[in-house]
C-alpha cells in the first residue's frame, strides 16, 4: 500500500530526501481512500495483512491523528494488521496513549531509519534523530508490542572505526532491549552507495569523485564470512561501488556487515519470531 508520496526531510543520502526532489509535493491520500483499498483488497483477494512502503507513512503527527482516527472508526485492528514505514523524531513525540491506538488499529511493526549508532555521522547524514532518542523509541515501541525493524548504513562518508564500532554496539543493545519486551527489534544493515541528486552526490562529486566511478555498481560476495544463508536472502541489496568513503577499509565494512547479518538471521530463528 502507498498512502502518501514524498517526505519532508532531508537525510543526505536519500532519494526521497526533499532537495533531491525538487519538482515533487508531498501528497497524502484521504484516510477513508486508503481504507476503502484496504477494503477493496480484502473483498476481492481475502487479504489481510498489509504493509505502507511510503516513504514515509508515520511521519507527521497530524497526519498520524486523522488517519489513526479512521482506522479506529472503522475497527481496521478488528479486521487487519499493518506495518508502515516511521519517524524516530515524530514518535518521540507521539504518547503513550497515540501508541496504545495505533497498535489497537493493526500495527504490527514501525520500520525506522536508524542508520547509525554514532551522532557525529547522524549529523553528517542530517537525520535530526540521536542514538539516545532512537534507543528511546525503539523501546517505546517495543514495549508496547510493536515490533521494530531498523536500517543501518555502515561505511557512510567519514565515518570511522569508532563510529563503526557504536553502531554495531548501538544493535546489539537495541537486540537487548527488545529481549526484555514484547515487541522484536530486527537490523537490516547495508554498505553506503551514494544515489545521484542526493545531498551527498552533490558533496562527493564537488569533492572530487568521478559520477561514473560513483555509478559503478558491481556485486559483493559476502557469504565467505560464513553467513551463507542470512546474505542469500537479501542478495539483491549486495551491491557495491567499490570505493572507501569513511575511514574504514571496505573488507572491515564488509565483514561487520555480515556478522550482524548472521547475528540478525540467528535471532530469526529463535523463539520471538517462531512465536509470531
Ligand atoms: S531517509 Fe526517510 S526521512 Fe530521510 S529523506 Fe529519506 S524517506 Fe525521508
Amino acid at each position: 500500500m502507498v498512502g502518501s508520496r514524498g517526505c519532508p526531510y532531508n537525510c543526505t543520502f536519500c532519494g526521497a530526501a526533499v532537495s533531491a526532489n525538487p519538482d515533487l509535493t508531498i501528497r497524502v491520500r484521504d484516510p477513508e481512500n486508503i481504507i476503502g483499498e484496504l477494503d477493496a483488497l480484502h473483498a476481492e483477494h481475502g487479504v489481510t495483512a498489509f504493509r505502507f512502503v511510503d516513504d514515509l507513512f508515520l511521519g507527521v503527527g497530524r497526519v498520524i491523528e486523522e488517519q489513526m482516527a479512521a482506522f479506529t472508526r472503522h475497527r481496521i485492528g478488528e479486521r487487519y494488521v499493518w506495518d508502515a514505514t516511521g519517524r524516530i523524531n515524530v514518535l518521540d513525540r507521539v504518547t503513550d496513549a497515540e501508541l496504545d491506538r495505533l497498535v489497537k488499529n493493526g500495527l504490527r511493526e514501525v520500520a525506522l531509519g536508524i542508520e547509525s549508532g554514532s551522532d557525529r555521522i547522524l549529523k553528517a547524514m542530517d537525520k535530526r534523530i540521536n542514538a539516545e532518542m532512537a534507543e528511546r523509541v525503539a523501546r517505546r515501541l517495543v514495549r508496547h508490542g510493536i515490533g521494530v525493524k531498523g536500517y543501518f548504513i555502515l561505511g557512510f562518508p567519514g565515518e570511522s572505526r569508532d563510529d563503526l564500532k557504536a553502531t554495531v554496539r548501538h544493535i546489539r543493545n537495541l537486540w537487548d532491549i527488545a529481549d526484555t519486551y514484547p515487541g522484536d527489534i530486527r537490523a537490516s544493515v547495508f554498505e553506503f552507495r551514494p544515489y545521484p541528486g542526493t545531498p551527498v552526490w552533490t558533496t562527493l562529486t564537488a569533492a572530487g569523485h568521478d559520477p561514473d566511478a560513483l555509478l559503478a555498481y558491481g556485486d559483493v560476495d559476502l557469504t565467505e564470512d560464513g553467513a551463507d544463508e542470512a546474505m542469500r536472502q537479501r542478495d539483491e541489496f549486495n551491491f557495491s561501488v567499490g570505493i572507501q568513503f569513511g575511514g574504514v577499509p571496505l573488507p572491515e565494512i564488509r565483514s561487520t556487515l555480515a556478522t550482524l547479518t548472521r547475528e540478525q538471521h540467528q535471532r530469526n530463528q529463535g523463539t520471538k519470531e517462531d512465536a509470531a
